[in-house]
């Protein structure tokens, strides 16, 4: 007995969702393909350069260059390698936000570049000062995030790119979460009038696709130059991937998701999520917690450490944010009845 795989009835901190239902049987019809044998595997092959043309089309990105990797942490690591493959220096850094994700970490600590992380404004955004004072000729890369992990928070995306262009680096946005709803939120810009170089989108996190499905974007096809390696034994000749197989699961799951959803659906779950999330920021602060106020679908606020742990003894998936608020992601399968449950188990915890 193998038992149930998830439920999500009481997952609150998570980045990714239950798959949509026609997401889920394109990756069961998948099982068996790789798209990192394009020339075996044509048909899933196939579906993989339509993602990427759908990919941006929610990025607003013409005519991208890209592939489907096994998530965020993936794509970024390879914007990282790109940016260091084609510079000429032998001390590259990359400039980071605070809020940047861990993967940043990673990425620096296999490719040997150095990471300078920015301190933030105090509204938890990138601060471009100070991210112009971290860069110099040696800056390969400046980060910014659409949608940050902690607390969903969007960079002054167009300002960081100018800076990257000043130093000659390229402008890498992680938007591995916020891709599939910042089409809809009404920030003032959007990835189209933005220059970037590279871009993280994951179909498996707001996109509803199935786990394994992420996103990288780049502007131009030669960027993916400074990755390629030989592959002489496969029917290919080259590979820009990080991983040699991967998942043909992962990437009809996402061309399902996405012509199912996009764009009518993915704006649908928008409006459902951010009207939860702006619900529950409302409800935490009447219960008495000091909430930080959300800009997409993301809820974080002060609580204490008993009352943490009381909420994940009672079911509750939570995580915390690196301040120690809680940490709630209005994702696809998140109800308002569940978060009624949770809002009444708080004021239960809170009390006592
Ligand atoms: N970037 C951001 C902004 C994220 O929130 C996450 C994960 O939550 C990642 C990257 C890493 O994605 P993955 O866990 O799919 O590797």
């Amino acid at each position: 007995m193998r038992g149930q795989p998830q439920d999500f009835d009481r997952v609150l901190s998570s980045m990714c969702t239950e798959p949509h239902p026609v997401a889920r049987e394109a990756a069961g019809e998948f099982l068996a393909t790789n798209p990192g044998d394009p020339a075996t595997y044509q048909t899933v092959s196939d579906l993989e350069d339509e993602v990427v043309a759908m990919l941006g089309e929610v990025a607003g990105v013409d005519d991208p260059a890209g592939y489907v990797a096994s998530g965020g942490t993936e794509a970024n690591i390879q914007a990282v390698r790109m940016a260091r493959n084609r510079c000429v220096t032998h001390t590259p850094n990359v400039v980071v936000p605070e809020s940047a994700h861990f993967s940043f970490k990673k990425a620096a600590d296999v490719l040997g570049v150095e990471l300078r992380v920015t301190p933030l404004r105090d509204d938890r955004r990138a601060n471009v000062g100070a991210v112009e004072r971290f860069c110099d000729e040696d800056t390969v890369l400046v980060v910014g995030v659409a949608g940050s992990t902690e607390y969903g928070r969007v960079d002054p995306i167009p300002e960081l790119a100018a800076v990257a262009s000043e130093y000659g680096a390229l402008m890498h946005v992680d938007a591995a979460w916020g891709g599939f709803v910042l089409p809809f939120s009404g920030h003032e810009w959007s990835f189209a009038d933005a220059s970037l170089d590279t871009m993280t989108i994951d179909p498996h996190k707001m996109g509803q696709a199935a786990i394994p499905a992420g996103g990288l974007l780049a502007r131009d096809p030669a960027l993916f130059d400074a990755l390629a390696v030989d592959t002489p034994y496969l029917e290919s000749t080259s590979q820009a991937t990080l991983t040699g197989t991967r998942s043909g699961a992962g990437v009809a799951s996402a061309h399902a998701a996405m012509t199912e959803l996009w764009p009518d659906g993915y704006r649908e779950e928008y409006e459902r999520q951010q009207a939860n999330a702006d619900w529950l920021a409302d409800a935490l602060a009447d219960a008495g917690l000091d909430v930080v106020e959300p800009e997409l679908p993301l809820v974080a606020a002060s609580i204490d450490d008993v009352a943490f742990e009381s909420l994940r003894d009672a079911g509750w998936r939570l995580s915390r944010t690196g301040n120690d608020e809680l940490r709630v992601v209005c994702m696809p399968h998140v109800t308002r009845e569940m978060l009624e449950s949770f809002v009444a188990d708080v004021e239960t915890v809170t009390a006592t």
